[in-house]
């Protein structure tokens, strides 16, 4: 099959099973296109691993004992420990780390039958909107090379708008799943937390981190999600003690009269015009299919950026203080006592982002700081988690841009980290609220760069937003388009 890696997840699952391909094929050539790691998506590759990994898949569908996904390849973004890779969430500091155990997630893909490829490039701990924070360089964006690829699932969304997986794990704490989805043209999601487990995902804020899948499409999301969902109250204390769903099951549900509410405050004057024409035309096709568009109001979506970059770095100057040299990583060379090791191994191994969001988080924790900064942060936190509950009295589904413009030009923002923080806007007010929320392909802009349209849900809401967004791909083909030469 020379379409092999042009199939989706649910194409690959069904020929494995009908044994028109084998594992070991798939894995062959997915492998293969990884060589000589295009866009520089991957952090770490292991071919045995991953052949290893596909025989015993061809075994099990062999002997009738295979998963749902027996034998289609997947990457992890490189926050999730793995045993058989190496781990570094982007950072030197964890610079060829192997943990002693897989992340839930990636336990529970195995066990759905998936073979892993390796590890994802992504920004330092997470913290970035375009994988340019990355202790080992830029991700490309596979539509142009010139421009990032979102972040800070990065590594994830380039490797599957390349076609190098079908696709990927992301991790999404303020947008870094639904953002490089968007900039990638590929489709991901974010469930409600606590859906998934964090146990073995290495926190950046802890009660905002959310894992999720990246692929094509909804129907292959739809597939991946069923897996990683689901209980893990025994080693994650905010998991949801709550099972998964089969969310491929609803999605042939049909979207007629389903109430779609437009935030005014989410089409305002940052909106690039090449978004909003392409959102409108997307919004429009709802119509068609039977959807009502109700005009809404999220009126503290602007204050979401300084309360995230508040409590995010707080929760992240608490998270990364287990990197001090003597359990993980790194350890500096020359100190005269534990004090020094500590200060040197941290100046050492961290990036500049990483510094600046401790430094921040330690400064609004502080005494006298707090109640000014995190105390209120807190609290406005909450009145936007009010005010999606105000709106969802009016409407089933809220559907926005992504970001305010498609993917912006490697070193654009470069000493200006204020410029990335602003243009999290949008995927920042769920995540505070802890909502499911997802980005689909929705078109593209004046630069042909795609545009990514957000669909946000009520809690627990995954399997209507995944329906919502396969009714459009089943009427629209932005998510087939690929980027030139794949
Ligand atoms: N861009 C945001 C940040 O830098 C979100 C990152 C994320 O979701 N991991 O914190």
């Amino acid at each position: 099959m020379s379409d092999l890696h042009t199939l989706s997840v649910k194409a690959l699952a069904e020929s494995l099973r009908s044994k028109q391909v084998s594992a070991v094929e798939v894995a062959t050539r997915f492998l293969a296109r990884t060589g000589g790691n295009p866009h520089n998506a991957f952090l770490d590759i292991d071919s045995e691993v991953t052949m290893a990994q596909a025989r015993a898949s061809d075994a099990k569908l062999a002997a009738g004992t295979a998963g749902p996904l027996e034998g289609v390849p997947v990457a992890h973004k490189d926050v999730f420990v793995t045993r058989d890779f190496v781990t570094t969430a982007g950072s030197k500091i964890l610079q060829g780390y192997r943990s002693p155990f897989d992340a839930t997630v990636v336990q529970r893909l195995a066990q759905a039958g998936m073979v892993t490829v390796g590890k994802l490039n992504c920004d330092e701990f997470a913290m970035g909107s375009a994988n340019e924070n990355s202790a080992y360089g830029a991700v490309t964006n596979p539509w142009d090379t010139a421009r990032v690829p979102g972040g800070s699932s990065g590594g994830s969304a380039a490797a599957v708008a390349a076609r190098l997986v079908p696709a990927a794990t992301g991790t999404d704490t303020g947008g870094s799943i639904r953002q490089p989805a968007s900039f990638c043209g590929i489709t991901g999601i974010k469930p409600t937390y606590g859906r998934a487990s964090r146990y073995g995902m290495i926190a950046y804020a802890s009660s905002l981190d959310q894992a999720g899948p990246m692929a094509r499409s909804a129907e292959d999301c739809a597939l991946l999600l069923s897996a990683m969902c689901g209980a893990d109250i025994d080693r994650d204390s905010t998991s949801l003690d709550m099972p998964s769903e089969d969310f491929s099951a609803s999605l042939n549900g049909s979207i007629e009269g389903l109430r779609i509410g437009v935030p005014k405050e989410f089409f305002g004057e940052g909106l690039h015009a090449d978004v909003r024409a392409a959102l409108d035309a997307a919004l429009r096709e709802y119509e068609k299919l039977g959807a009502k568009l109700v005009p809404i109001s999220l009126p503290r979506t602007e204050l979401s950026i300084p309360v995230y970059y508040i409590i995010a770095p707080a929760e992240a100057s608490s998270n990364l203080s287990r990197f001090d040299g003597v359990k993980f990583g790194h350890r500096a060379k020359d100190y005269v006592d534990l004090v020094d090791m500590y200060k040197k191994t941290r100046a050492e191994g961290f990036g500049n982002e990483v510094k600046r969001r401790i430094m921040t988080g330690a400064y609004v924790l502080s005494h006298g700081y707090y109640d000014a900064y995190y105390l209120q942060a807190q609290k406005i936190r909450r009145m936007i988690a009010d005010d999606f509950q105000n709106a969802f009295k009016e409407c089933d589904v809220i559907a926005g841009p992504v970001a305010p413009s498609v993917a912006w030009k490697l070193g654009e923002n470069a000493g200006d980290p204020v410029a990335d923080y602003l243009a999290d806007i949008f995927t920042l007010p769920a995540s505070l609220a802890g909502l499911p929320g997802m980005s689909l392909p929705a078109g593209f802009g004046a630069s042909g760069m795609p545009v990514g349209m957000q669909l946000i849900g009520n809690y627990f809401k995954e399997a209507q937003l995944l329906n919502a967004a396969h009714r459009l791909q089943q009427a629209t083909d932005f998510h087939l388009r690929q980027p030139e030469g794949i």
